[in-house]
């Protein structure tokens, strides 16, 4: 069942709230050793929780949107419960004495958490190989990677083992893995939704955002975590639209814009082909696809390794082996404790992002490259500014390619950073962006198409989603022996 269908079946007392827990927890148990989705359950804590939203269901109290469905987030946000490790061994020991705001909003909302999903190290990867427990499999394929760095989330949708789940997106890590497991997920506007105890990566780029098997799903869970929140100075006041209402919203006149660019080289041709098709179902609905000139997206990848790097580089710093986490065990003084906790406790990926970032900010490189890059987001923000001005959304793939198999990137870095070529820019500008699936290659492996729209413009993203989800069954799709 869909999280939609979920929470009606808990509230019309068809199924119980445990039922859907358990089910929940059945279905990790018996599939987590293949998969990796997970690196902490909390069954016991999520029964409990379960059992209080049934006795209030029965006394007909009131419960909470979300009420009986089984949810996950990812292990890099913080939760007064269990350990918060971001796949890191520098933080495998860690325990947050609170809970980020979007654990808080979703407990509210009487979602059940049931454990916190593998990820890419502190989120830095396009993979989910960059775990420091185990890299995360693809359900459609296992040989395959489902994409990253939100992983974990994205396959414990796929397969079933909960009916939604957090990510979040620096550069693409909601989209990109929503794509490559034929999922749908939203990297909301910067500032829709507060990251008071989300692990910082790139402060800058870094939103918390929702995975489920549709739109109306993902509709639902935006509408619970989004909103203000004072702890975070980057979240915005701007008032939250019931974006669920809104998704059958008029959309008579629609125009989607295409950068020409985005079809070139480097894009597979499978992916091209469903990208375009999917175009088509919107043409064919009366909406008009134009060209959208977006000069400097050519110049995203780069300014976006420069600046997530460079902003990496400060906010790991923290990690030192006193204020937080692992120390290492044998060190001579202050220094060597610092380097060789870091050293132990980071894995290569990690290191390799601090250095670049380091290197950066450093004298004598500062204005060459990261103050270039800081000027070429202000243009690449301008050229999507432009550009919504003659469309309402913009549409892409999300992926270049489908799901690659596991081992075949990780030892080529920028190979797999452009993995990242369509969806940098977004976190860049700020805007936002969803991922819908849009058909299969010849390999059965799902694709993805993206679509942008302008700041705070998330209900007509999600409008314009829904109608292809109207139009189309690839959401309805389940990868083989999921639950
Ligand atoms: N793949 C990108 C990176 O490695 C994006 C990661 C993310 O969005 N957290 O930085």
């Amino acid at each position: 069942m869909t999280l939609t269908e979920t929470i009606a079946a808990v509230r019309a007392k068809r199924c119980s709230a445990v039922e859907v827990v358990q089910q929940s927890l059945d279905a990790i148990e018996k599939h987590n050793e293949r998969l990796g989705a997970f690196i902490s359950v909390e069954g016991e804590r999520a029964l409990q929780r379960a059992r209080d939203i049934d006795a209030r269901i029965a006394k007909g109290e009131p419960v909470g949107p979300l009420a009986g469905a089984a949810v996950a987030v990812k292990d890099n946000m913080c939760t007064a419960f269990g350990t918060t490790t971001c796949a890191s061994q520098i933080l495998s020991n860690f325990r947050s004495p609170y809970d980020a705001a979007v654990v808080e909003r979703l407990e509210a909302a009487d979602a059940v958490i049931v454990g916190k999903t593998n990820l890419d190290e502190f989120a830095m990867g396009s993979s989910s190989e960059n775990s420091s427990y185990c890299p995360v499999r693809n359900p459609w394929d296992t040989t395959r990677v489902p994409g990253g760095s939100s992983g974990g989330s994205a396959v414990a949708v796929a397969a079933g083992l909960v009916q939604g789940a957090l990510g979040s997106d620096t550069g693409g890590s909601i989209r990109q893995p929503a794509a490559l497991t034929g999922i749908t997920g939203l990297k909301p506007t910067y500032g829709r939704v507060s990251r008071h105890g989300l692990v910082a990566f790139a402060s800058s780029l870094d939103q918390i955002g929702p995975l489920a098997r549709n739109v109306r799903d993902t509709a639902c869970l935006l509408k619970v975590i989004a909103g203000h929140d004072p702890r975070d100075s980057t979240s915005v006041g701007c008032a939250v639209p019931d974006y669920t209402a809104l998704l059958g919203a008029d959309l008579k006149g629609l125009t989607i814009g295409v950068a020409a660019g985005d079809f070139g080289k480097g894009l597979n041709d499978e992916v091209c082909k469903a990208v375009e098709a999917a175009l088509g179902v919107y043409r064919d609905n009366g909406a008009r696809i134009v060209e959208a000139h977006l000069p400097h997206m050519k110049y995203a990848i780069a300014c976006y390794y420069l600046i997530a790097t460079a902003e990496a580089s400060s906010n790991l710093a923290r990690y030192d082996g006193v204020h937080y986490g692992v120390r290492a065990d044998r060190h001579e003084g202050i220094v060597d404790l610092y380097c060789a906790s870091r050293d132990q406790g980071f894995g290569q990926e990690v290191k390799r992002r601090i250095m670049l970032g380091t290197f950066a900010l450093s004298s004598g490189y500062y204005d060459a490259y990261y103050l270039k890059a800081l000027k070429v987001r202000t243009l690449l923000a301008r050229d999507f500014e432009a550009a919504f001005e003659q469309v309402d959304v913009i549409a892409s793939p999300v992926s270049p390619v489908t799901a690659f198999k596991l081992g075949e990137k990780i030892d080529d870095p920028l190979a797999m950073y452009l993995a990242d070529i369509h969806t940098t820019s977004v976190n860049l500008a700020g805007i936002a962006g969803l991922s819908i699936p849009c058909g299969f290659d010849a390999d059965g492996l799902p694709i993805g198409l993206q679509l942008m729209a302008p700041h705070f413009a998330e209900e007509r993203l999600l409008a314009v989603g829904h109608q292809f989800q109207c139009l189309t069954d690839y959401h309805t799709k389940h990868p083989p022996q999921s639950t």
